[in-house]
C-alpha cells in the first residue's frame, strides 16, 4: 500500500473539500484532498448557483473569484409569483446595499481545481475513502483506492467533506452524534436548458399546483425547478410536458409564456433536512453536507459548506501553526448555530412556496406567510438578510 503523510487528510473534492485545501494551503498547511469521482464528474456535476454576498467574498479572498467575478450575475433583487402576480424584493435595498451572486457550482468546482492543480497541491482523484482510522489518537489516517490501487494517508487531522453519503459521517459514534431529520413530501424536477433567461432575477412561485423556480446559469443558460410528488419518475415527464408545466405556473399576464430551448441536463431531488451533531470526533471534523443538508428552496447547501470550511481553515491553521487549540474545541458549536439558522430559513422558504394537496389549513397559512414576505416590509427585511447573507450574519 502507498503511504503518504500530511498535516491534514481531505475527504471530498466538492466546493468545502476543494475551498479548504486552498485556505489551508494560503496559511502554509500541508493537505491531501482524496476524491472518490474523476475530475471530468465533479466540474460537471449540475447543483447549486446562488453564492451569498459574504461567501462570494471568500471565494475571492481564497484567489479563486476571477471568473466569478468576471462572468457571476449580480443581482439585487428576487421575485416571488402567486396568484399571477409578481411581487419583487428589493434585497439590496432591504441588506445594507448586499447582493447575491449567481454562478454555477461547477464552475466555483471547477476555479477551485485549476488553482490546485496549478500550485501542485495533491489532489487524488478517482480515489475512494474506504477507511477512517485512529481518529482518537494522535495520527489519524485515511485509507483508500486508488487508480493505482490502495494508498494510506497518515495525518494530523481528517476533513469530512465528502457529502451527505460518504464515510466520514459514518464514523461518528453511535452513542455521541445525533441525526436530526425531515423528509418532505414533495421533490423537485430541475432542468438546465440552452435558453436564455426571461427574467433579470430569480422568480420563485407557488402554485395551486404546486412550486416553480426560475432561475438562469448564465446570459444563454436557464435552470427551472418544478415541484412534484416524492414518487414521481423522469421518464414520465416528456420536455412538452415539462415546458406545459413551467409555464401553467410561472405565467403571468406580463409574462404569460417563459422562453424555451434544449433541455441539456435533468434530474429529480428529494428534499430533506439533516443535522448531524457534534460536527467533530476526536481528530475528524465534518464540513459541508457531510454534517447537514437542506431543501435547496433558501439556496443555503453551499453556502452553509463554504462557511463551515472558512472557520475550519481558521481551526486547523490555529492549532497546528500556532498551536493553539481553542478553535477545535468550539468549532462544531459555533457551526451548529449557524447551521440550524441555515435549516430553519431553508424550511421556512420550503413551508411557504409548497402547496400541499390534501391540508387546506396548512395552505391558507402559507398564503399568509407569503402575502406578509412580499407585503410587511419588516418580514421581507428578514427574508432578504437571510436570503443575501445569511452566513455572515
Ligand atoms: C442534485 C442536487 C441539487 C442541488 N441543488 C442545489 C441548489 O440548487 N442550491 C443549493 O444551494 N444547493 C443545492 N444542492 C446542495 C449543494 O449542491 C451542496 O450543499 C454542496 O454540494 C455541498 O458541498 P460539499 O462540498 O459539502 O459536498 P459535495 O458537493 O457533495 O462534495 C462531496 C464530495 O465528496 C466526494 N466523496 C463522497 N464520498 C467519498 C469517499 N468515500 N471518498 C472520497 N470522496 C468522496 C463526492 O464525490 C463529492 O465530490 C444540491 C444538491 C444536490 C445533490
Amino acid at each position: 500500500m502507498k503511504e503518504l503523510r500530511t498535516q491534514v487528510a481531505i475527504v471530498g473534492a466538492g466546493p468545502a473539500g476543494l475551498l479548504l485545501g486552498q485556505l489551508l494551503a494560503r496559511d502554509g498547511i500541508d493537505n491531501i484532498v482524496l476524491e472518490h469521482r474523476s475530475r471530468e464528474y465533479v466540474e460537471r456535476r449540475v447543483r447549486a448557483g446562488v453564492i451569498e454576498f459574504g461567501i462570494a467574498n471568500l471565494i475571492e479572498e481564497a484567489g479563486a473569484g476571477e471568473r466569478m467575478r468576471r462572468d457571476g450575475l449580480v443581482h439585487h433583487g428576487v421575485e416571488f409569483r402567486f396568484e399571477r402576480n409578481s411581487y419583487r424584493v428589493p434585497l439590496s435595498d432591504l441588506a445594507d446595499g448586499r447582493a447575491i451572486t449567481v454562478y454555477g457550482q461547477q464552475e466555483v468546482v471547477k476555479d477551485l481545481v485549476a488553482l490546485r492543480l496549478e500550485s501542485g497541491g495533491p489532489l487524488l482523484f478517482d480515489t475512494e475513502v474506504t477507511t477512517l482510522d485512529g481518529l482518537t489518537s494522535d495520527a489519524p489516517s485515511v485509507e483508500g483506492d486508488g487508480p493505482e490501487g490502495p494508498v494510506r494517508v497518515i495525518c494530523d487531522y481528517v476533513a469530512g467533506c465528502d457529502g451527505s453519503f460518504g464515510v466520514a459521517n459514518r464514523a461518528l459514534p453511535a452513542s455521541s452524534a445525533r441525526r436530526y431529520e425531515r423528509t418532505y413530501p414533495f421533490s423537485w424536477l430541475g432542468i438546465l436548458a440552452e435558453a436564455s433567461p426571461s427574467t433579470e432575477e430569480l422568480i420563485y412561485c407557488r402554485h395551486q399546483n404546486g412550486f416553480a423556480l426560475y432561475s438562469m446559469r448564465s446570459p444563454t443558460l436557464s435552470r427551472l425547478y418544478l415541484g412534484v410528488a416524492p414518487d414521481e419518475r423522469l421518464e414520465d415527464w416528456s420536455d412538452g410536458r415539462i415546458w406545459d408545466e413551467l409555464n401553467a405556473r410561472l405565467a403571468t399576464d406580463e409574462m404569460p409564456e417563459i422562453g424555451q430551448g434544449p433541455i441539456v441536463e435533468r434530474g429529480i431531488t428529494a428534499m430533506r433536512s439533516i443535522v448531524i451533531a457534534p460536527m467533530r470526533h476526536g481528530r475528524l471534523f465534518l464540513a459541508g453536507d457531510a454534517a447537514h443538508i437542506v431543501p435547496p428552496t433558501g439556496a443555503k447547501g453551499m453556502n452553509l459548506a463554504l462557511a463551515d470550511v472558512r472557520l475550519l481553515a481558521r481551526t486547523l491553521a490555529a492549532a497546528l501553526r500556532d498551536h493553539d487549540d481553542s478553535l477545535l474545541a468550539t468549532y462544531s458549536s459555533t457551526c451548529l448555530e449557524r447551521v440550524w439558522r441555515g435549516e430553519e430559513f431553508s424550511n421556512y422558504m420550503t413551508q411557504m412556496l409548497h402547496p400541499n394537496p390534501s391540508d387546506e389549513f396548512e395552505n391558507g397559512v402559507q398564503m399568509a406567510r407569503l402575502r406578509q414576505a412580499v407585503n410587511s416590509r419588516e418580514a421581507a427585511t428578514v427574508l432578504a438578510r437571510n436570503y443575501v447573507d445569511l452566513n455572515s450574519l
